[in-house]
């Protein structure tokens, strides 16, 4: 399994990353999670939008959905293309937000729909893209949101948080995973309110560690703070470090991980 991170930046617009967004890739699927800000833009460079086997949206802040609107003017215009694309959304109220979203840039009630399979997923209800097999599980953030669980046909399994409160459903889950990709939003704990909806860098650390994993990157972060978080990572002796815009890497044991990994360029 190829993974790319699109992004690792927050809400606030940044130069050097767009928002969220992490592309998973087998021999035969391409699968974009979440398409935050900026992140339509950035897949271009990757991979053709047209070539994606499906997206998933781990909730609807705008740095995790807003870039379907872009994304949409990717595939035609009047007509349905031949094969429409697979769009996994949260459940709170998917139809609503669709429509709501299209209204609000100017387009015409089922502007989405044209190009898009739009399927509400269900919390706990795995459903398949290509030769992936996705878990939604629910997770503490300020509205409803999903970690997901990723799965390929050939055992390869990334967990891939999403913005949450600290969590111990989501340490167990990753533990036997190749991968677990974090949130670090919080400059301390202290900051956050009392219900949970982000974590702190020592925090995800902290997950990491509980849930012994080979492998951890740490996304969603305010890029001034990278050396920071680095350090932090560094002084863990865990295998965590914050990921960078396009940081892509092979996951699994198929291949071996540490040769094959680049930062893309584009
Ligand atoms: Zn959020
Ligand atoms: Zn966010």
């Amino acid at each position: 399994m190829r993974l790319t991170v699109l992004g690792t930046g927050t809400a606030r617009p940044v130069s050097d990353t767009p928002a969220s967004g992490i592309l998973v890739q087998t021999a035969t699927t391409n699968v974009l999670f979440d398409i935050g800000s900026g992140v339509a833009s950035k897949l271009e460079g990757v991979l053709e939008a047209t070539q994606l086997s499906g997206l998933v949206v781990g909730h609807y802040h705008a740095d995790h959905w807003v870039d379907i609107a872009p994304l949409r003017y990717r595939f035609p215009w009047g007509e349905p293309p031949a094969t429409p694309l697979p769009v996994y959304l949260p459940p709170a109220r998917a139809r609503d937000q669709v429509d709501r979203l299209a209204l609000a840039i100017g387009e015409r009630e089922g502007f989405f729909d044209i190009a898009f399979a739009i399927t509400p997923y269900q919390s706990g209800v795995p459903f398949r893209i290509g030769d992936l097999t996705i878990t939604p599980h629910p997770v503490g953030h300020y509205i409803p949101a999903w970690t997901m669980d990723i799965r390929a046909d050939d055992g390869t399994r990334v967990v891939y948080g999403g913005d949450m409160g600290p969590s111990d459903m989501v340490v167990d889950l990753a533990r036997g995973a190749d991968l677990l990709i974090l949130e670090a939003t919080l400059e301390s704990a202290l900051i956050d309110d009392a219900r949970r909806g982000h974590l702190s860098a020592e925090e995800a650390i902290d997950h990491v560690s509980r849930a012994g994993v080979p492998r951890a990157l740490l996304v969603h972060y305010a890029s001034e703070r990278r050396k920071q978080i680095a350090a932090l990572c560094a002084a863990s002796g865990l295998p965590v470090e914050p990921a960078v815009s396009l940081l892509s890497i092979e996951v699994g044991a198929a291949t071996g991980a540490a040769d094959q990994e680049t930062v893309r360029t584009g």
